[in-house]
């Protein structure tokens, strides 16, 4: 099966074109061979997924015939033609339409989004942004909260100070691409010869060649940090709130600036509370007596217990209000919701015997016809509640049957 190529890319199926290409730039970062090295076929074989998605995506028609056939719409007409689109995916042959396929073209595709061929890739560029998860209870959503988290990210290497270079050892120009960064490349397509140029494969585009590499990260100029970080948690967010955390991300290339940190946040369910927005819904089971009579209760708000006011007479499912006791809104945490508690009215289940005699007399009170009344009394009073609820059930299932 094809993957989804929204879930290549990661992105939701309304994301936008901006962010399609973002999350590409993203994947392609991750997945280029110079941060790969250890197992470039693989990585090689993700970007390439992503690249197909990427095409697909990235072009609105395609698009929208990818939305509305799945990857059928694009496994019929069999090999790449011009455009190269038809064969990509299923049948494995994957072309970069001009750039001559596997010989190379990886790096090549690469330079076309990421500043090869004119524009300079040696230029400053920020760091890839950081992802962290973490989970909160419903209460700190609501009040906020100062958490820890921690992250593993890469950092300028304390040792060589992102040179790459042992301190004191000669920084000479890289003598395959006479410090350009770049070289060119000679491929035979079908359409005639091609050169391309591509990120110089001897120094990976940093233009130089360091005699001796730094013996804390073997030339890289970057070691990987565990960092512990304080990330405020402001009073009001939802399941799903972003935050983000500036400079906290990848270091940047070539001197440009670092990525950021963004925390997602999952708000763990409450077993008492539910949110809609910024009211609270909660429940609470009052008895036959204080709904007829009227009463004040205590219940429980994200704040602790506060005292409810039952009027008398009130009906089952009834919604009481409580101002104020809602969620914070994020932009104005002196603001907040209500709280809405549903009133469930419970029916007594047990009587005892007084209980039975004065409510057969509260009916007669009230007129009612009391001649119908249950005669349990007496018949099953003195089975236990699992034998009688068993019974129950039996004349229940036969009435179902038969009707
Ligand atoms: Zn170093
Ligand atoms: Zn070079």
């Amino acid at each position: 099966m094809a993957k989804d190529y929204y879930d290549v890319l990661g992105v939701n199926k309304n994301a936008s074109q901006d962010e399609i290409k973002k999350a590409f730039r993203k994947k392609a970062r991750q997945y280029h061979p110079d941060v790969n090295r250890d197992n470039p076929k693989e990585a090689e074989a993700k970007f390439k997924e992503a690249n197909e998605a990427y095409e697909v995506l990235s072009n609105e028609t395609k698009r929208a015939q990818y939305d509305q056939y799945g990857h059928d719409a694009f496994t019929q007409g069999g090999g790449a033609g011009a455009g190269g689109f038809g064969g990509y995916g299923s049948q494995g042959g994957f072309d970069f339409s001009g750039f001559g396929g596997q010989g190379g073209g990886f790096g090549d595709i690469f330079d076309m989004f990421f500043g090869g061929g004119g524009s300079n890739p040696r230029g400053p560029q920020k760091g890839d942004d950081l992802r962290k998860d973490v989970e909160i209870s419903f209460k700190d959503a609501a009040f906020g909260k100062t958490i820890k988290v921690t992250i593993n990210r890469h950092d300028e290497c304390d040792h060589c100070h992102g040179t790459g270079g042992e301190p004191g050892s000669k920084v000479e120009t890289c003598p395959r691409c006479h410090g350009s960064g770049q070289e060119t490349v000679v491929q035979n397509t079908p359409f005639g010869q091609m050169r391309s140029a591509r990120t110089c494969s001897a120094c990976h585009g940093s233009g130089k060649k360091i005699e001796k590499e730094c013996r804390k990260c073997h030339g890289s100029g970057q070691t990987v940090i565990n960092r512990e970080l304080e990330v405020k948690i402001p009073a009001g967010v939802d399941n799903g709130s972003r935050l983000r955390v500036s400079n906290e991300g990848e270091p940047g290339v070539n001197g440009g600036p670092k990525g950021d940190l963004y925390v997602y946040i999952y708000v763990r369910p409450s077993n008492e509370f539910e949110r809609q927005g910024n009211e609270v819904i909660s429940k609470v089971d009052i008895t036959f007596a204080q709904a007829a009579l009227g009463t004040t209760i205590m219940v429980n708000t994200i704040d602790g217990k506060v005292d409810l006011k039952i009027p008398a007479g009130i009906q089952s499912g009834t919604i009481l209000r409580i101002k104020g006791k809602g969620i914070p809104y994020l932009r104005n945490p002196k603001q907040r919701g209500d709280q809405h508690v549903r009133i469930n009215v419970v029916t007594p289940k047990k009587l005892t015997d007084k209980q039975r005699e004065l409510l057969i007399e509260f009916a007669k009170e009230g007129k009612e016809d009391t001649s119908k009344f249950d005669e349990k009394k007496g018949f099953l009073k003195d089975l236990g509640d699992k034998v009688k609820e068993a019974l129950q059930f039996k004349v229940f299932d036969k009435l179902s049957l038969n009707s």
